[in-house]
C-alpha cells in the first residue's frame, strides 16, 4: 500500500510520523473518511468541505491548496490499484498539527502532517443487511458540544472508542450514545434513525451529533418520498418502542438495526421503510458521485 505523507507517496513501512507529532501526543488533528464507487468518489466536495470546517474550527491550516484534492485522491487510488471497476476504495485523510515541542500551544508545531491512506472498501455482507445489526445504549455519554463540538471530526476519538468498547463487551455491533440530557444522539461512527407509526425520526443536530453526509441524503430521500420526518429530541424509550431502526454512514449506507439492548426492534427484521430508503439510496447514488 502506498501512502501519501506530506508531499509524496511512500511505502507503508516508510509512512512514519514523529513521536513529537501533536496528533500523537494530544489528538490534535482532524480527519475525514471518504469512499469511491468504482472510480467515482462519493460526495467528494461535501467531505472536503467538512474537512475544511473541522480544520477551521481548530485553527489548523490545510497544507495543500483545495484544487489539488481531487487529483491527489485519485492518484492515491490508482497507485494502489483501487477505485476501478473491480474495487471500490476507502480513503482516509488525516491532518494533524504536526511535530513540535511538548506543550499544548499549537504554535509549537511549524508544519501540519498530512496523510492519505487507501484500502479496498469491503461493504458489510448481504447477510448483515438481511439480518440487521444489534445496538446497545452505552453508559458513555456523547461529548457535550460546548466542550468538544461533534461537528469537528477530530483525531481524538476516545469518546466514541469508550462507547465502542462497551458494545464489544456486550457482544453488540455498536453503541448508541445519549447526550448530557439523556437524549439519543448517534452511534460511534454512524447516525441513528428509527421509525415510529410511519414517521421517520432522527435526533436533531442540536442533540450533539455529527451532521452526517449520508444522514442528510436519507432525509432528502424521505422528503422526496413524502415520508413524515421528526428531527427532534428523543429519550431512550423512543428507541425501545420503535417499529424500525437503522444507522447510516458513508461505508454502510443504510444498515438495518434489529436488536436494541437485547430486545427485537418491531418484529425483529429489517423494516419496510428502512428497506425502501436503502433502495432509494442505491437508485439515486449516481447523483452523488463525481461526474
Ligand atoms: N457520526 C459519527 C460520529 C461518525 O464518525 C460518522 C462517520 O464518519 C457518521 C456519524 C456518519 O457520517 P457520514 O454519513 O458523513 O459518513
Amino acid at each position: 500500500m502506498l501512502i501519501y505523507l506530506n508531499d509524496r507517496f511512500v511505502k507503508e513501512d516508510e509512512a512514519v510520523v514523529s513521536v513529537f507529532d501533536h496528533g500523537f501526543l494530544y489528538g490534535d488533528g482532524v480527519y475525514e473518511t471518504i469512499r469511491s464507487y468504482g472510480n467515482r468518489i462519493f460526495m467528494r466536495d461535501q467531505h472536503l468541505a467538512r474537512l475544511r470546517r473541522s480544520a477551521d474550527a481548530i485553527g489548523l491550516t490545510i497544507p495543500i491548496p483545495e484544487h489539488r484534492w481531487p487529483a491527489l485522491l485519485h492518484e492515491a487510488m490508482t497507485r494502489n490499484d483501487l477505485g476501478d471497476e473491480r474495487t471500490d476504495a476507502y480513503l482516509r485523510i488525516t491532518i494533524s498539527r504536526g511535530a513540535g515541542g511538548i506543550g499544548l500551544d499549537p504554535a509549537l508545531c511549524q508544519t501540519p502532517t498530512l496523510v492519505i491512506m487507501t484500502k479496498p472498501l469491503t461493504p458489510p455482507s448481504p447477510q448483515t443487511y438481511r439480518n440487521g445489526v444489534s445496538l446497545i445504549v452505552a453508559k458513555t455519554r456523547r461529548n457535550l458540544p460546548s466542550a468538544l463540538d461533534p461537528q469537528i471530526k477530530a483525531t481524538n476519538f476516545l469518546n466514541n472508542i469508550l462507547a465502542k468498547r462497551e458494545a464489544i463487551a456486550a457482544g453488540a455491533f455498536d453503541s448508541i450514545l445519549l447526550n448530557w440530557e439523556s437524549h439519543l444522539t448517534e452511534c460511534t461512527i454512524s447516525n441513528l434513525f428509527f421509525v415510529r407509526t410511519g414517521r421517520l425520526c432522527t435526533p436533531a443536530l442540536s442533540c450533539g451529533l455529527l451532521d452526517g453526509i449520508t444522514r442528510d441524503i436519507v432525509l432528502s430521500l424521505a422528503r422526496e418520498a413524502r415520508i413524515p420526518i421528526d428531527e427532534g429530541h428523543f429519550g431512550i424509550e423512543a428507541i425501545h418502542k420503535a417499529d424500525e431502526c437503522f444507522i447510516t454512514n458513508t461505508s454502510m449506507e443504510v444498515m438495518p438495526v434489529t436488536i436494541v439492548d437485547g430486545h427485537p426492534v418491531g418484529v425483529g427484521t429489517p423494516g419496510p421503510l428502512t428497506q425502501q430508503l436503502h433502495r432509494d439510496f442505491v437508485a439515486n447514488r449516481a447523483k452523488f458521485l463525481e461526474p
